[in-house]
């Protein structure tokens, strides 16, 4: 086997050329989409500027040019998983669309009154909700399978769960949090026995191992290509001939047709016959270029290495001893997912973004999951090809300096407690506070000094009258009104939340409502900085706590 070279790997990926701020960037959201090569970026040029023509319609040249190119794209990914057929790969949108393709599809063949359809309590919400809505509409039954003590799909729960009345399993390669891999030939078998379809979102494994779907004999095979290096806005679904043979279409359009007329359509044959319309072929063929990438790097060395930084991960966050896995024993996968005991998923998340970490911290849209093991979120680490032992190192050091980081002392000369502050200068405070110290991490340090020392809110204002609505982490406000003057009180679990509030506070509190709605909101986040670096969500639970309080001024 060929050595894996990773500083030849990851220069191959611009993205890395740049810093964020004086930092090198250190991607670890590999699990929500993964960094592309220049190979992918370049085939996007060549392909708008040389063969730009849509597919398999005119006599062309152009068009004859870029079909042979989608197909071709279609021809590496029947090797790449071992199709018998090549067509039974059809492109979607991504996993998502490719899920709900089969729930409907699947749903008009065979899914009636009392029937169940069974996934696993690890599921992403795209393996979910798709089959929730098709039980509501045929009157099924969605059955949910329960984990191990390690995290992985129980088998044995669905040896006993599995009928005459079982139509589909719908389960995960790999879960987008736990990071282990499920037994898939196992689970695979049993379907079989009992004449079960069985599907596997393969959304997480596909950029980690090996796939081959004769081996694994599912009926289906799901992936979105933006997770394996390759473009956003394209999928693949991988069935069976025969089955998909017997289903019927789920979008209708151009392409899918042999004939249409009023007196009756016929449907193309497969693949097309689930590809209605204009397909991305932007984005198609330029995954071919991310397949022929991880080819020309070996795929196995790439792996293997992917195994070793994930034992030397797994091994390093050991170390920490206030940091808690959500399950025991190593993931299989360089996906690790914890708790920092007695802190907030959000404020550990956002600290290490202010060191130019990027981890995802939220429920990763495994709502069930979350709620199976009593908690609100996690931070998910998730690692590629492409991330070293030195970032791992960073990340550690990074770790070890939040615990470290509860003894911060303040920055700048007049540290501040703004909510106890009634003075209408206190803003301005804050901004000559802001203006003299630099960089975001430091501020970011400032404002969760300021969450730390802001005043908590007795829990009975804690009421659901009170909450803040677009705050993904929980948020109430509350206020009394003295002689036309307004007095917030606000609060958050999450520290930099609570910071934020201290400066979204002192621009309000002791004002009238004129004064209220005359200030000038988004100059202020713009000078403390923070129109630039609040994360998306972030900056729309900072726009909910001003909007509330314009709502409020205004009643
Ligand atoms: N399933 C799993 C296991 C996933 O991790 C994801 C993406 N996070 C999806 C499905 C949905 O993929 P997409 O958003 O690309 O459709």
């Amino acid at each position: 086997m060929s050595r894996f070279n990773i500083e030849k790997f990851r220069s191959h990926f611009p993205i890395f050329d740049q810093k964020s701020g004086s930092k090198e960037i250190v991607y670890f959201d590999n699990a929500a989409t993964t960094q592309k090569p220049k190979a992918v970026l370049d085939k996007y040029a060549e392909y708008y500027s040389q063969y730009n023509a849509n597919v398999h319609r005119a006599s062309h040249q152009l068009s004859a040019k870029s079909t042979s190119a989608f197909e071709q794209s279609r021809q590496l990914v029947h090797k790449y998983i071992n199709s018998k057929h090549l067509e039974e790969i059809i492109w979607t949108k991504g996993t998502t669309e490719s899920v709900n393709l089969l729930s409907q599809s699947l749903g008009h063949l065979c899914i009636n009154v009392g029937d169940e359809i069974i996934v696993s309590q690890s599921e992403h919400h795209a393996n979910i909700v798709p089959w929730q809505i098709l039980a509501e509409h045929k009157q099924a039954i969605l059955r949910v399978v329960p984990l191990t003590d390690e995290g992985l799909f129980d088998l044995d729960v669905l040896k006993e769960m599995i009928s005459s009345k079982t139509k589909v399993v719908s389960f995960a390669h790999v879960s987008n949090v736990i990071g282990k891999i499920n037994p898939v030939k196992d689970i695979v078998s049993l379907c079989k026995q009992h004449k079960v379809i069985s599907i596997v979102d393969g959304a997480q494994a596909i950029a980690h191992l090996q796939v081959d779907v004769q081996a694994l004999d599912c009926d289906f095979y799901l992936f979105s290509t933006h997770k394996m290096y390759g473009p956003t806005g394209v999928g693949v679904l991988y069935g069976k001939k025969e089955l998909l043979n017997k289903m019927p279409p789920y979008h209708g359009g151009g392409e899918m047709i042999k004939k249409v007329s009023f007196s009756g359509t016929t449907y193309n044959a497969l693949p097309f016959k689930f590809e209605a319309g204009t397909p991305n072929i932007s984005g198609i063929v330029a995954f071919s270029s991310a397949l022929s990438f991880l080819e020309s790097n070996s795929v196995k060395a790439l792996f293997s290495y992917e195994e070793e930084l994930t034992k030397y991960c797994y091994q390093k966050l050991l170390e920490i001893s206030s940091l808690k896995f959500i399950y025991p024993t190593s993931p299989h996968v360089p996906v690790f997912s914890f708790v920092i005991e007695s802190q907030h998923n959000h404020d550990v998340a956002t600290y290490l973004d202010a060191h130019g970490i990027a981890v995802r911290s939220g429920h990763h849209c495994a709502m069930p999951l979350m709620e199976s093991l009593g908690l609100d979120g996690c931070i998910r680490v998730s690692l590629a090809g492409y991330n070293t032992f030195d970032e791992v190192d960073h990340l550690i050091d990074t770790l070890n300096s939040f615990s470290n980081s509860e003894s911060y002392t303040s920055f700048s000369d007049a540290s501040i407690a703004p909510q106890s502050m009634k003075s209408e200068k206190a803003s301005d405070r804050i901004i000559h506070q802001f203006s003299t110290i630099k960089g975001w991490d430091t501020r970011h340090r400032e404002i969760m000094l300021m969450g730390k020392n802001h005043p908590r809110m007795d829990s009975a204002f804690k009421s659901e009258s009170n909450l803040i609505q677009g705050c993904e982490s929980s948020a109430w406000l509350s206020y009394k009104v003295d002689n036309g003057l307004y007095q917030f009180q606000a609060d958050s679990d999450a520290k930099i939340i609570r910071g934020l509030l201290s400066i979204v506070l002192a621009a309000f509190n002791g004002k009238t409502k004129d004064q209220i709605l005359a200030f000038d909101v988004e100059y202020y986040f713009e000078c403390l900085g923070l129109t630039q670096h609040l994360s998306p969500s972030r900056a729309n639970g900072l726009k909910a706590i001003v909007e509330k309080i314009y709502a409020i001024s205004k009643e």
